[in-house]
């Protein structure tokens, strides 16, 4: 999954999952945050992936790979890792 790509399932994600008030996701991320919306699995990524027809299985143990288990882990965990690598 390319950057470009990232940063839309990253929109699409946004609509349905928030994170506590005051607390930045990205390169600010405290320790500890609260997600709201989050179910604990993939769903919201998935369905993103299916209705983008990308390979769902691949680009799911690609974000697994950079920590992203749950939909605000993608947004989170993933992102930072990302971000460190650039
Ligand atoms: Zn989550």
């Amino acid at each position: 999954m390319d950057r470009a790509t990232f940063d839309a399932l990253c929109a699409y994600l946004r609509q349905f999952i928030t994170f506590s008030a005051g607390q930045r996701v990205g390169r600010l991320l405290p320790q500890s945050f609260e997600s709201h919306g989050c179910d604990h699995t993939l769903s919201k990524t998935t369905e993103w992936l299916k209705s983008q027809g990308r390979n769902v299985e691949a680009d799911r143990a690609w974000l697994r790979e950079y920590g992203g288990e749950c939909d605000c882990k993608v947004i989170t965990s993933v992102m930072i890792r990302l971000d460190q690598e650039i």
